[in-house]
This record gives structure tokens, sequence and C-alpha cells, in this order.
């Protein structure tokens, strides 16, 4: 064999996004298969690509008890760019042997038609379509996406071990529209365990400035792995978006290596890296009519803007939103949406009651 057959990468590997983006599924032949570094490779569907360390791709079942499955997913909004990007050159430098794979892992590019029409959705927002949502949609590309996204990641955790704290893993990264007090962020899905120090511990080396608890549950891609298969689940939201090839990966370099630190089975011990602050959702604005106006902030206004008690904050008919604790922040504030739906969330800081309680 010649070292340029050696070096040869199947398109698919060399440049996911691209491939991903031509929109064509790989010769039935080239569809699965393994490298030269021993790592197995399946093309699951367009944007859907699983990767295995050589003993899990020998013996599915052995292996699988004693490595890690990592769920990493970006591009569930086709117009957040910059992860979709790093997700890429994270899978050629697995299938280049350049970045060592000691987990499972399925990639999940999770809106290409959307990422083609460089928007957030086509038909409707994928991730409020989880957990079964789609089923209430009548039709779309959306609700045939997650149908689809749900059972390949069914699959995929099913072959996954169930043993240990952290034998399961889903890292969802996006970037976001809106300016925020803290740039880089986190949302966990609401569980019965509650948050983990597994995942705090990580966040903290993602250099993750603060952590929001959700207190609900949603219909998100991580709410969905996290109830569903009991993943460490949280969706990252990154900084702001940008075409694809204008993004200044620099920003990102810390997430970008605690996800491949991640994949190569190499967290580092826990070393004293500042703990993120944590926000629990306290309550909701909610848009009752097309009368409805934000109040007390411009339309740019920061994510985790903090507001003082008394502060009115929404009017809407005789419904007003009025800031009743000592101190609340604004986040995902947007007035646009339809009556009925959410408008912003309202989050109080409970760092260190959170940190406290975490396990050990
Ligand atoms: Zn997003």
């Amino acid at each position: 064999m010649t070292s340029n057959a050696e070096r040869y990468l199947p398109p698919m590997l060399a440049d996911f996004l691209a491939f991903t983006l031509a929109g064509d599924p790989p010769a039935v032949a080239q569809a699965r298969g393994e490298l030269a570094n021993g790592v197995c490779y399946t093309w699951l569907e367009l944007g859907v690509l699983q990767l295995e360390p050589a003993a899990a791709g020998e013996a599915p079942t052995e292996a699988s008890a004693s490595v890690a499955s990592v769920l990493l997913s970006a591009g569930v909004h086709g117009d957040e760019t910059a992860p979709i990007e790093l997700l890429s050159r994270l899978v050629a430098d697995i299938a280049q042997g350049t970045l060592r794979l000691a987990c499972r892992v399925l990639v999940v590019l999770g809106n290409p038609a959307a990422m083609r029409a460089a928007q957030r959705y086509v038909d409707d927002d994928l991730n409020r379509l989880f957990c079964g949502r789609h089923a209430q949609l009548a039709g779309g590309r959306e609700k045939a996406r997650a149908e689809r996204l749900e059972a390949l990641t069914a699959q995929f955790f099913a072959q996954a071990a169930t043993l240990g704290a952290a034998a399961r893993w889903h890292v969802d990264m996006h970037t976001a529209i809106r300016s925020s007090v803290f740039e880089q962020f986190a949302l966990l899905p609401h569980t019965a365990a509650g948050p983990s120090r597994a995942m705090f511990d990580w966040l903290a080396f993602a250099h993750i400035a603060a952590v929001l608890l959700h207190t609900a549950k949603g219909t998100t891609y991580t709410q969905f792995t996290a109830e569903t298969f009991g993943a460490l689940a949280c969706t990252l939201e990154l900084g702001k978006v940008r075409p694809f090839g204008d993004n200044d990966l620099s920003r990102f370099t810390a997430a970008d290596n605690a996800a491949r630190a991640l994949v190569a089975g190499a967290l580092p011990p826990r070393d004293g890296a500042a703990m993120p602050r944590v926000f629990t959702v306290v309550d909701q604005i909610t848009k009752h009519s097309d009368a409805f106006e934000l109040l007390a902030m411009g339309a740019d206004v920061p994510n985790f803007t903090p507001f003082a008690k008394g502060t009115m904050l929404a009017r809407d008919g005789t419904y007003r939103y009025v800031v009743e604790r000592d101190e609340e922040r604004i986040v995902f504030p947007n007035p646009a949406v339809k009556p009925g739906l959410r408008a912003a969330l309202l989050v109080i800081e409970t760092t260190s009651e959170t940190l406290a309680a975490l396990g050990a």
C-alpha cells in the first residue's frame, strides 16, 4: 500500500460538513468501513455518522460495556455555523488519527436542509420537536427529521453501556443570535436526578461561564436524551452566529477542547477551573395577544440582563409582568412569538446552593 493510499480518507470523513451540504448519500460500499487506525465508521443518514474505536467495532456487545457513548450534535438550528464547522473538523481529526477515539461517538448535524438554506429552520423549529412533540405536527421537513433523529439516537443509546454515571453524554452545540452578559453558557434540561458533578466539571473545563437550569420539561434534543436515555446532556450557547467560513473558531477553543477530551477519554482531573455561575428558571413571560409589549429593555437586550424588584417587564391588555424577587434576569426575550407562547424566561442566581448539592 502506498503512503497516499494510507492517507486516503473517504470524502465524508475528510469534510463531513461539505459532504452533508452536498446532500447525497455515499455509495453503498462506502457507507461504512474501517480506517487504518482501527476506527469504524458508519454513515447512518444525511448528517449522521457513527464512529467506534477498534475494539467496539469487533465486539460491540462486549466493548460497549466498557466505553462511553457520546452524542455530539450541532446545526439543530441550521444557521448556527461555528459548532458545525468544529464537529466537521473533529470527525476529520479522528479519521486521520490525530484525535484519539476512546468512545462510541454519534455525530449529528441536526438540520441539513436548513444549513443549506442558511436558516434557523425550514418549516418548524427542530429544537422544539423532540420528546414526541413532532407527532402533533401534520407535516413539514423538521417533523420528519425529528422522527428520524429520535430513532437513530435511540438505536445509538440502545447499544450503549448502562453502567457508570458518565457512560452516556450528549453535547448539543448552538450559537446565539442575541448578545449575552455571559458570552458562553449552557442550558441543562430538567431531570428527576438533577444536575451532576461530572457535567459541571466538564462545563468548567469548557470555560462555560453560566449554566441555566430548567425547572420544567421542554421538547429539546437534550431533554429527549436526558429523559429517555439518562444521558448527561447539555445545550451549549457559544456566542454569535456568522456565515460558514466567517467564524473566528479560536473563540470556541475551550468548548472544542472539552468535546475532544470527552471523545478521547482524556478529561483532566478536577483542577480548580472556575465553576460556572448557576441560574434557575423561576418564571416566564407569556405573550397573550398582539398588544403584547416588553418594557424596560431595548430590542437587543443581552441575555441574563438583571432587573430589580418592582420593574415592570411586560404588558399585554390587563396582564402585567412585574419583578417580584430582589433580582431577576431575562433570558431569550422574543416579543415576536405567536400569542400563547413564551416570550421570555426569568432566572435567579442559585450558584452556591446548586454547587453545594452536587454529588461527589
Ligand atoms: Zn440554536
